[in-house]
């Protein structure tokens, strides 16, 4: 059976030769090898591992007189998130780059255990914590039985050592820092290095053959294993949350107040029809929008949601004073929040849609207005 080992890493490539040392011990060397890491992770990684004359991966293959053909690992492995535009990402530094290196993660879990006759491991001890718990995430989702999800414990001296990578063979004496930061000389034969097997639930098994057809995000995977019989969407204004199919999502009050008017619309819809799809009744154009009848409602909404006065709603792109250029901006950032928290096919249910070409484009939600409820 074919083992990739896929292992996250920020700065320290120590973690890769680390994992690779307790593998080795155990039996269990991969066959491939993939780490996954920002554009200063590949640099330090080129540098410390694969460096000609002292790159550490090389010394620790003939320590352990393992062939170089034995393993598939080269820079070529090194593997940095790139952003939209194809630009690798410095850091894991706000959202956006978490999303973007989640991406990564999903996408290279869902090509290892694409094939059932091998298995991968998942080494989440390396990097930034955001970036080992998108790892675990993934492995989580596309994960087998006989796939696994480590974690590597270094003896605390050793772990910050710019000089520890492995016991190398022989072994050697070393310098580390004490507490006090005080270097003083310690023989490798004193560390330990142990892999943490950590439990998972494997859930690719209990994917339906449609979402396995490509790549998708958590939570897409998520919303597909909960089946419920007759969902309703709670928008709870005073938690400032939705609630679908058991899971929920944080919106700000801006966001909150605009959905909650629409969907108070909805629900108001004298409209016959349960699957209505854009109706003069149910869909509002953007002049009835920006209605002053409509835009205290909303004003109303928010200011109940959100008591004290704050300047970025009474600002000229704030809830209080919109326009339709405005509207249009929270709108695709409430639809975001939607993909985000609840997936793409969800989503498509929940949204605050647009019906119709310019100019009589209507916006409005498309859910069932049974299938809605507001709470306070
Ligand atoms: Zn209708």
């Amino acid at each position: 059976m074919k083992r990739t080992l896929i292992s996250v890493c920020g700065l320290a490539p120590q973690v890769i030769t680390e994992t690779l040392y307790a593998l080795h011990q155990q039996g269990r060397l991969p066959d491939t090898i993939k780490v996954l890491t920002t554009r200063k992770g590949k640099e330090a990684c080129h540098a410390q591992l694969f460096s000609s004359g002292d790159g550490q991966y090389h010394k620790f293959c003939a320590d352990y007189a393992i062939e170089s053909t034995v393993i598939n690992f080269s820079p070529q492995n090194i593997i940095t998130v790139t952003d939209d535009r194809g630009r690798s990402i410095d850091d894991i530094a706000n959202e956006d780059d978490n999303r973007i290196f989640l991406r990564a993660c999903m996408i290279h879990a869902y090509e290892a255990s694409n094939n059932s006759e091998s298995e991968v491991f998942y080494s989440i001890a390396g990097g930034r914590k955001t970036m080992g718990a998108c790892l675990a995430a993934a492995a989580q989702l596309y994960g087998r039985p006989q796939d696994r999800i480590f974690h590597v414990l270094v003896s605390p001296e050793f772990e910050n050592s710019r000089e520890f990578y492995y016991p190398p063979l022989p072994p050697r004496e070393i310098t580390l820092l004490d507490e006090k930061r005080q270097p003083y000389r310690k023989n490798t034969r004193f560390a330990t290095i142990q892999l943490v097997t950590m439990p998972f639930v494997a859930l690719r098994d209990k994917l339906s053959g449609g979402l396995l057809q490509q790549v998708e995000m958590p939570e897409t995977l998520l919303m597909a294993l909960v089946e419920e019989e007759k969902p309703l969407l709670t928008i709870d204004l005073s938690h400032k949350k939705l609630r679908w199919k058991r899971r929920e999502a944080d919106l700000s009050p801006t966001l909150l107040a605009l959905y909650a008017f629409f969907a108070q619309w909805k629900k108001g819809s004298p409209c016959q029809d349960v699957a209505c799809r854009g109706c003069p009744i149910c869909f509002l154009e953007m002049p009835q929008i920006l209605e002053p009848d409509n835009l205290e409602q909303i004003a109303t909404l928010y200011q109940r949601i959100r008591p004290s006065c704050d300047a970025e709603a009474m600002s000229d792109t704030g809830i209080l004073s919109l326009s339709a250029e405005n509207f249009n901006s929270l709108r695709s950032k409430l639809n975001r929040r939607l993909l985000e928290n609840f997936g793409a096919v969800e989503k498509e249910y929940l949204e605050l849609t647009s019906q119709g070409i310019k100019p009589g484009v209507r916006y409005g939600l498309q859910l069932d207005p049974e299938k809605i409820q507001l709470i306070w």
